[in-house]
């Protein structure tokens, strides 16, 4: 697989201590990218054997329940290298996670990466077509099926979106995502404040910031609007 990096002994991105893996790929070109050098395909090709070689290394630490993740870039661009390293992993005893806006064709290929999986980290970008369209080159279709067979297939499943201040950060702008959300099976839904620590990065990759101009979340107000969303649903708020 093509990767962009590793991240060793990370604590996010799902349970325990993860070995994050970050995929060389994306179309989707979200406004508020905060890995924009993670868009362009290629970087340093890694055998499936090589990828598993390198993860279980780290496999003493995984014992709380971490283990891979998959994330980019798109990590389901490289949905047959995932399938094909994850056999190797499992092997080793070691699962992943797949870190995923979803925007993808629900191919087999993908279906299977889902279906090895043990748990998505589904990066919901926004709730309407419009929007997808205005602020992403991707299709709210895709993701929708895509949600539809996770929840068919009993996956664990985490939503993450993105709030952004003058685009997403308002209550009524929130309160659409939730007929989504409430539709699925969900264990949760994350709301991760836009930041600028990845701005420089950009500027690295000669790549255009459509957003140099936009501050930073203000995390009381998304504090507070998670008070407020939790009020209008049962979906836990995280
Ligand atoms: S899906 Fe992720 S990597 Fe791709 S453009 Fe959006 S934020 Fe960046």
């Amino acid at each position: 697989m093509f990767v962009h990096s590793f991240e060793s002994m990370a604590a996010r991105d799902g349970d325990g201590i993860r070995y994050c893996i970050f995929l060389s790929g994306c179309p989707l070109r979200c406004v508020y990218c905060h890995n924009p050098d993670t868009q362009k395909s290629g970087g340093k090709y890694y055998t499936p054997d090589e990828i598993a070689k390198k993860a279980t290394r780290y496999k003493p630490y995984f014992s709380n329940g971490g283990g891979v993740t998959f994330s980019g870039g798109e990590p389901l661009l490289q949905a047959d290298e995932i399938v094909k390293a994850g056999e190797l992993l499992k092997k080793n005893g070691i699962g992943y996670i797949l870190d995923t806006s979803l925007a993808v064709p629900l191919t087999d290929s993908v279906k299977n990466a889902i279906d090895n999986a043990e748990m998505i980290l589904a990066d919901l970008k926004f709730s309407s077509p419009d929007q997808m369209k205005r602020f992403t080159d991707g299709s709210l279709d895709r993701v929708m099926t895509c949600l539809d067979y996770i929840t068919q297939t009993g996956k664990r499943m985490r939503v993450r979106t993105v709030v952004v201040p003058d685009i997403n950060d308002s209550l009524e702008a929130l309160k659409d995502y939730l007929p989504i959300i409430e539709k699925h099976d969900v264990e949760g839904w994350e709301l991760l404040p836009f930041h600028t620590m990845g701005f420089f990065k950009y500027e690295e990759s000669g790549i255009e910031n459509p957003l140099k101009n936009t501050p930073a979340m203000d995390m009381s107000k998304l504090d507070a609007l998670k008070e407020q969303l939790r009020e209008l649903t049962k979906v836990k708020i995280i």
